[in-house]
């Protein structure tokens, strides 16, 4: 039982003719009171809802009008207030250096709004009310260029309108023989209040319930208002705060239920059950949500379960599909256009390509996966051309299948599609001129193409909210002319979608209906359900305003809102709420947050709740707790109660235990064979789940004359066998998930190639002017380098100017010790710079180069053909050289002890071998003495490692081993976690591959990979 609605009704018989006005704070409300009264049966006629401002515009917006002067909507109040904050100088600001702040507009608005409908002007600002002068004078100046504003451009705004009404009292469509009535505690501002006080005609006392144990709020107590006894049998939940008294007073038990739920999904999902189990229809219930996020759940929930609903408050914009592109959008030129942004935004749904496109978003975010793009708006083209011209020679490539060079084909042209559609993506946003600003108006041109064009759309809601995000976007056009930073322009964006509210709509008939707590009830259904009780999400904290301090407002007017009245009024519009709902009530809240891992709380309201329930006002927390019982789950504990057949099937495969999972593999073989492969891989034996593929040995054999293997790779197999398979046994490339470090310019491989080709450049000029390097080539060296850093800047730029400058000191400062070491050095000359054989030769290789293997004879029928790259070779003596490999990053000397490293460590002894044959062309009978590991950079402190030649005995022993692994197929994955830290293949492996490997050593089909490892 409502008092409110009983008055309506009983006036409504009383005068079945005369003019009734009824003011509350929404059309909706009064819309939702109308159809309310007439499904309990009470006929009406002449009865008029309507807002306070819709009487004001009637007296005072002719007049307003007359003079020239538009009647505004004040749509455009935050983003107003941005362009107005921006135009104030920085220097002295109080607020302005703030106005990066993303709500800064918001908070500001909602005050000048406030100060405005208290009927502050700026002049009525004095000094001595502000805690600081900058502010006192930042918030006149403001609130000044807003006035200004209004009488520049002929507007008024409500606060105008108002007042302007109240000067033409005849002009009120009110007259002295109608009746008038307010929603009982409507919280009206003082320029509503002023207005309504002054209406003729009969005013009716609104009536309410009187709420037990709680405060009436200090702005309400003036509201004249009759305020009833509430009776406990059929409003008990106005006792919520006094919950002895319904005991007390012989009333039945409440019909209140409670539940808690391990997620806020699981709890609208049992709401749902609940719903489905009581059979009564859609347009009995009502879901009371405690936050938007709820709100948004109840939504999503019924499209999928196909439920007619309707949300009383509407959508926030950013939970629909269009508004979270458009913010995902801004968020991507904020992080200066990064390429990982832009792929996620592809892959959410949330963002589409036109069908003529010829590609989806989900393979747009694919290419530019493959593409390596990082940030900046360069980087596309260059990335995406570089894929292209990669594709295109695989396509050209004699060596390749014709179904990988048509497949390459058809990926270089998609992604030369790719690339036109994101440089015509990254074009729509404007560049800052000299100034560093953009005009405001360009960017809203370019989200506005965005929207139509880019963004998804998978249901009504999606097209309705694209439609309203295109007109309140579109308010910005009259801004007008006006420049600022591209982040500036990009929160007006931002404030639009953030301030939008979609779909809005009266309870519907056939129709489930969710509100906001604070306006529960209206709908007078009989199935209530209040969710999301959790502590911290009913009522916001009572931290004090943002703009005004609670000190300040009080010194500006008594009208104006503390925090304490914020805390005060928001509790008690929830509690008279509940207590004119009906007497069946559920409540709760979930005991988890499943997106941030941790545990939450109930309300104080789930408690008063079940102390009513329970007509014990002493009762505690964990008394409900154990009450409550098992969190309710998104899996119904019966299956008869699922609300799909999903939720049919998992409950009776949890519930059936092994015979559930046996008929669950029948039906699913795929989901049978990674149980049983997980299982094995569990084991201690060595089995084709953990790698074990004696087939492919003879295939991926080192010694089979048509393999040929770089020295690289041959390290690698020793290192995780696996990963060897995975790559050069079934083909298979990892999706490039990274993104660069945006804190990194040039990561470690980057920058390791680059110093080694300036070290290239640097000795093979001085060894063909027959000299060693000395001071004079730094003339020339650092310029060099520093004419490739700028070209790898341009390709892709670092993420600041500050990064650039660091690595960039650092690489010159890395070519700079490597020049000084090399003049140092006198032992020994380089011969051989960047010498490659195995592979095709370029222009400009080395002569000690060749595109044919080398081939590394053993003894035993262990022949190898190696491919591979030597930095250098070194003369040491007569026909005598060494091996030398460039480490350009950090030194540990403890992962440099032993000479073979368990097969991880095979350059010094194979390039060593292979440095024999090619130097074979040029000396008679040469020599290699040892292989040096030379970490030529600061950070490894010029270390040298030098390991002699080993014995072609040792070298055979690793290599047969080695083999052995490969031959056999003990493709087990790595036990050592260390070689898994920058591994590509990490998805394939599982949590546990380490672990379960290590546990395999004593199977004997694992023996090889155990003897391989053991040689130091
Ligand atoms: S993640 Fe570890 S086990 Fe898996 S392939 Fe890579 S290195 Fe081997």
């Amino acid at each position: 039982m409502d008092p409110f609605v009983d008055q309506l009704k009983g006036v409504c018989t009383a005068y079945p003719t005369r003019s009734k006005w009824v003011f509350v704070p929404t059309h909706a409300i009064g819309r939702t009171l109308g159809d309310r009264m007439v499904l309990e049966g009470t006929e009406w006629a002449n009865l008029r809802f309507v807002t306070p401002l819709d009487v004001a515009l009637l007296m005072g917006a002719p007049f307003l009008v007359e003079r020239g002067i538009d009647p505004s909507e004040e749509d455009l109040g935050p983003a107003l207030m941005m362009r107005l904050l921006l135009d104030l100088p920085v220097k002295g600001g109080y607020f302005r250096p703030l106005a990066d702040h993303p709500t800064l507009a918001q908070a500001l608005w909602a005050t000048v709004r406030e100060l405005r409908m208290a009927g502050v002007g700026a002049h009525q600002l004095v000094a001595n009310a502000f805690e600081s002068p900058a502010k006192h004078a930042e918030i006149v100046a403001l609130l000044s260029a807003y006035e200004r504003f209004l009488e520049e451009h002929r507007r008024a705004d409500m606060a105008a309108v108002y007042e302007e009404a109240v000067r033409h009292a005849d002009w009120c469509p009110i007259q002295p023989q109608d009746c008038w009535t307010e929603l009982p505690d409507a919280n009206w501002n003082p320029l509503q209040r002023a207005l309504l006080d002054g209406l003729p005609g009969e005013r009716l006392e609104p009536k309410t319930f009187e709420l037990p144990g709680v405060s009436i709020p200090r702005r309400l107590m003036s509201s004249q208002t009759q305020r009833l006894k509430a009776e406990p049998k059929t409003n008990p939940l106005a006792f919520l705060m006094t919950p002895g008294f319904v005991v007390a007073s012989g009333a039945p038990k409440p019909e209140v239920q409670l539940f808690h739920a391990g997620g806020r999904e699981a709890e609208i999902e049992e709401v749902f059950r609940r719903i489905l189990a009581t059979g009564v229809t859609l347009d009995h219930v009502e879901i009371a949500c405690a936050s938007d996020a709820h709100l948004a759940l109840v939504w999503e929930k019924a499209l999928r379960y196909t439920w007619p609903v309707t949300l009383g408050a509407g959508i926030s914009a950013t939970f629909t599909r269009p508004g979270r592109a458009l913010l995902g959008v801004c968020d991507w030129i904020e992080t200066d256009f990064s390429a990982g942004h832009l792929r996620r935004l592809l892959q959410s749904g949330d963002m589409s390509v036109e069908q003529q496109e010829g590609f989806t978003a989900g393979q747009a975010a694919r290419v530019l996966a493959r593409a390596e793009a990082g940030w900046g708006r360069t980087t596309y083209g260059l990335a995406l051309g570089h894929l292209c011209k990669s594709y295109e020679s695989r396509a050209a490539d004699p060596e390749e299948s014709d179904a990988d060079r048509a497949d390459a084909q058809e990926k270089a042209e998609r992604a030369a599609r790719v690339r036109t559609w994101i440089t015509d993506l990254v074009a729509s946003v404007p560049i800052a001129g000299d100034e560093g600003t953009v005009p405001l108006q360009t960017v809203v041109s370019g989200v506005l193409d965005f929207l139509e064009r880019r963004s998804a759309r998978s249901n009504a809601l999606d097209h309705r909210a694209a439609a309203a995000l295109q007109q309140h976007i579109g308010e910005l056009r009259s801004l007008g002319a006006f420049s600022c930073a591209l982040p500036g322009a990009l929160r007006f964006v931002r404030e639009r979608v953030q301030s939008l509210t979609v779909a809005p709509e009266r309870p519907r008939p056939g129709h489930l209906y969710a509100s906001h707590l604070s306006q529960a009830g209206y709908a007078g259904r009989p199935l209530v359900f209040i969710v999301g009780l959790e502590e911290g999400r009913v009522f916001s904290s009572s931290t004090e305003d943002a703009v005004l301090l609670d000190a300040e407002r009080a010194a500006i007017s008594a009208d104006l809102r503390l925090s304490t009245d914020r805390i005060d009024e928001a509790v008690y519009a929830v509690l008279s709420r509940l207590a004119v709902s009906g007497p069946t009530a559920t409540f709760s809240y979930s005991c988890r947050d499943t997106r941030e891992f941790r545990e939450t709380y109930a309300s104080w309201l789930m408690l008063q709740a079940y102390r009513l329930e329970q007509g014990n006002e002493t009762l505690a927390y964990p008394a409900m707790k154990t009450a409550l019982g098992e969190p309710k789950s998104a899996v119904p504990t019966d299956r008869e109660d699922a609300l799909s057949p999903n939720g049919w099937w998992l409950r009776g495969v949890v519930g059936a235990g092994q015979d559930g999972i046996t008929v669950l593999g029948a039906a699913f073989p795929q989901t049978a064979h990674g149980r049983a492969a997980e299982e094995r891989r569990e084991a201690s034996e060595f089995t084709e789940f953990d790698g074990h593929v004696p087939g492919a040995g003879p295939v991926l054999d080192p010694c089979a004359p048509t393999n040929v293997y770089s020295v690289t790779e041959l390290e690698k197999a020793a290192e995780c066998p696996f990963r060897f398979f995975l790559k050069r046994g079934l083909g298979v490339r990892p999706a490039v998930e990274r993104e660069r470090d945006k804190d990194v310019w040039l990561d470690p491989l980057t920058r390791g190639s680059e110093l080694h080709a300036v070290y290239a450049a640097l000795l093979r000029r001085t060894r063909d002017e027959n000299r060693r390097p000395d001071k004079g080539d730094a003339a020339w060296l650092l310029p060099l380098a520093q004419a490739r850093l700028t070209q790898l800047q341009e390709e892709m730029p670092a993420a600041t100017a500050e990064i650039l400058a660091r690595e960039t000191q650092d690489f010159l400062a890395d070519v700079e010790l490597f020049l000084e070491a090399e003049i140092d050095e006198t032992r020994s000359t380089p011969v051989g710079l960047e010498v490659s054989f195995g592979r095709p030769l370029d222009d400009d290789e080395d002569p000690l180069a060749r595109a044919e293997p080398v081939e590394i004879a053993l003894g035993a029928g262990l022949t190898l053909r190696i491919a591979g790259r030597m930095d250098r070779i070194n003369e040491v003596g007569a026909a005598t050289f060494e091996v030398l490999d460039y480490k350009t990053g950090g030194f540990w000397r403890d992962k440099w002890k032993g000479v073979f490293a368990g097969g991880n460590r095979l350059q010094h002894a194979l390039y060593g071998l292979a440095a024999v044959e090619l130097l074979k062309a040029r000396y008679k009978k040469p020599r290699v003495t040892g292989g040096v590991y030379y970490f030529s950079s600061h950070k490894g402190r010029q270390e040298r490692v030098r390991i002699p030649a080993p014995t072609q005995a040792s070298i055979a022993a690793v290599l047969r081993d080695l083999r052995d692994v490969i031959l056999t197929g003990q493709f087990t994955r790595t036990p050592d976690e260390d070689n898994c830290r920058y591994c590509d293949y990490v998805a394939a492996c599982g949590a546990q591959a380490n672990l379960q490997a290590g546990r395999k050593a004593a199977d004997a089909r694992f023996q090889a990979f155990g003897r391989l490892a053991a040689h130091e």
